[in-house]
């Protein structure tokens, strides 16, 4: 057998809350390990609404402290990454003045209660507490409310129907996937005791001493002091290959569309459109890269490897579109791609939409030893840094260590040094058109897409000129290259899917698949990080 590495702690699962948890605790110094059985991100970190929100509707069920830390964490985000999370402007539209009023307070008190109308007057007081709540770190305007003449002027595409709106803001999330790979890479670069390793398959356990096979098929094994479970929807899976026997887990699959919708794109006029359907549920659509996002379903899912978006659901996400823009219809034809995901909600009797969001830690051991296994249940995108502090904070009691560094306020990967005004960031993109030889066009759409991340791929260009891929114009033979030298590629997939939006945005293909095969097939060999 291989010979045995030896780490404070080992993390099991890449998800965000994986991710994030690592990079906290190698900024203190830990000999930390952390094994994805794919790549970074791909389970329910990647099929996320794509916002960092404080979660609006958790105010009818009374989760004060979760919407209070959900706003902090989003305005942190703000700043921290400003490269992915940019403020997005949101409307609540109401159908009547009174409407929910009975229904919210059931709700609030615990009681089952439909809310099919969230009326003018219920939506002014909870955007008013999501105000309060909001300004730890305030970074966007307060909500407004208009009437239907304001809607009208606003929005003239939605529906007759409906009576006014809320006006707030959120923040959007645009590359979910590359901010879980960059906590990876900035705890790798910060702590040269930290290692992730994706494409590993868990293979046994033996006391304290953890077994896992590459995608090559060699083994390797660690001992831990501490193990983390963040497997999410598959927390039970993961203990179960660790000998615990666990039914922690419930899981919830949403579904999302993705959609070519000219018209609906520019009814929207940048802004997302969150809305209560007849059902009950809230709804959201809003711009994303050019394209609609639609989403998102919420159904309890047994197996979250057999979790896909049916044509059921579709039909139903774009019924609700209808519903707020009736001159508007999404036919299949506009559909570019569909995404799904399982919530990695705790086990609860009930509907799974009244499940909490929140975080918390189950606490077992690995069996035949006194190795802690904490598993991280639930959480959103939103609070993952919070969420990896709590986790974080639980193993330096465990160690008796103590805590070096916050993470609070910690710029993220190519949010570090990223231009904060116009003035600044047409400075930056001209620094990165004279360093890669590229146009000034060209250095803003890395700019964008990687943050200042784009410098390291600007200096590998020297002057070199860029050959555009044919079946993804906007992307080149060298970003690819550099992507796939620096940043863990196991495969494909992880291009199309996780480096870049390509496939999310509908750009997957088979004439795509050998395009990249054939521009990887000379690329130099592939380096642990950037
Ligand atoms: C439809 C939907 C919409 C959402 N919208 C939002 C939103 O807009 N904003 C927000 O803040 N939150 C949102 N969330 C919630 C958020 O996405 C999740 O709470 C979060 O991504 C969970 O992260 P995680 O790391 O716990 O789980 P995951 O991302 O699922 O990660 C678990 C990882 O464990 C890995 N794994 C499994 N088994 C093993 C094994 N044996 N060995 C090693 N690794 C293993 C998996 O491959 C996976 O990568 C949404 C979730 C869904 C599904």
């Amino acid at each position: 057998m291989p010979e045995i590495a030896e780490y404070d702690v080992v993390i099991l699962g890449a998800g965000i809350n994986g991710c994030g948890t690592f990079r906290d605790l190698a900024l203190q110094g830990l000999r930390v390990l952390l094994l994805e059985r794919g790549d970074f991100c791909q389970g329910a970190s990647a099929a996320s609404s794509r916002l960092m929100h404080g979660g609006l509707k958790y105010l009818e069920t009374g989760e004060f402290r979760l919407v209070k830390e959900s706003l902090t964490e989003r305005n942190m985000l703000l700043a921290t990454a400003p490269h992915y999370v940019h403020p997005l402007e949101c409307v609540v539209p109401v159908r009547s003045v009174w409407g929910g009023i009975m229904g919210s307070a059931a709700r609030f008190l615990g009681l089952k209660a439909k809310l099919n109308d969230r009326g003018w007057l219920i939506t002014a007081l909870g955007l008013r507490l999501y105000d309060l709540y909001g300004r730890a770190l305030k970074a966007m305007p307060d909500h407004r409310m208009l009437g239907r003449n304001g809607l009208r002027r606003l929005l003239p595409d939605m529906s007759a129907a409906l009576s006014g709106a809320g006006i707030y803001y959120e923040g959007q999330l645009s590359h979910a996937e590359r901010l879980g790979l960059e906590l990876v890479l900035d705890a790798e670069a910060a702590n040269p005791a930290a290692r992730a390793v994706n494409h590993v398959e868990l293979t046994g356990v033996s006391g304290d001493v953890l077994t896992w096979r590459d995608a090559a098929g060699r083994l390797s094994q660690a001992r831990a002091r501490v193990v983390i479970n963040a497997g999410g929807a598959w927390i039970d899976a993961v203990n179960a290959r660790l000998g615990i026997p666990s039914r922690l887990m419930g899981g919830s699959r949403g579904s999302h569309l993705i959609v070519d919708h000219p018209a609906l794109l520019k009814a929207l006029d940048g802004r997302m459109i969150y809305f209560g359907t007849p059902d009950g549920r809230v709804n959201l659509i809003y711009p994303f890269m050019g394209k609609v996002l639609v989403g998102a379903t919420d159904i309890a899912q047994a197996d979250p490897d057999a979790a896909v978006c049916t044509a059921d659901e579709q039909a139903y996400l774009c019924a609700a579109v209808a519903e707020v823009f009736p001159d508007l219809p999404i036919r299949a034809d506009h559909v570019v791609h569909r995404f799904c995901g399982v919530r990695p909600l705790p086990r609860a009797d009930g509907p799974v939409g009244a499940v909490t969001r929140d975080h918390s830690i189950a606490s077992l051991t690995l069996p035949g030893t006194t190795v802690p296994v904490h598993c991280l249940i639930g959480g959103k995108w939103t609070t993952f840094r919070a969420f990896a502090e709590v986790a974080t904070d639980r193993v330096l009691a465990d160690l008796g260590r103590t805590r070096r560094i916050t993470t609070r306020g910690l710029a993220i990967g190519g949010g570090r040094d990223f231009p904060r005004d116009g003035q600044a960031r047409r400075e930056y993109v001209g620094k990165l058109a004279l360093m890669g030889g590229i146009t000034p066009a060209r250095a803003e759409a890395l700019l964008s897409r990687y943050g200042t991340r784009a410098l390291a791929f600007c200096a590998t260009l020297r002057g070199r000129s860029e050959t555009m891929l044919t079946e993804a114009p906007d992307h080149s033979v060298e970003e690819i290259r550099h992507l796939a030298a620096t940043e863990k590629v196991g495969g494909l997939d992880d291009i199309i899917h996780r480096r870049t939006l390509i496939g999310l945005l509908g750009g997957d293909s088979p004439a795509l698949r050998a395009e990249l095969a054939s521009v990887l097939e000379g690329a130099p060999e592939r380096r642990e990080s950037a």
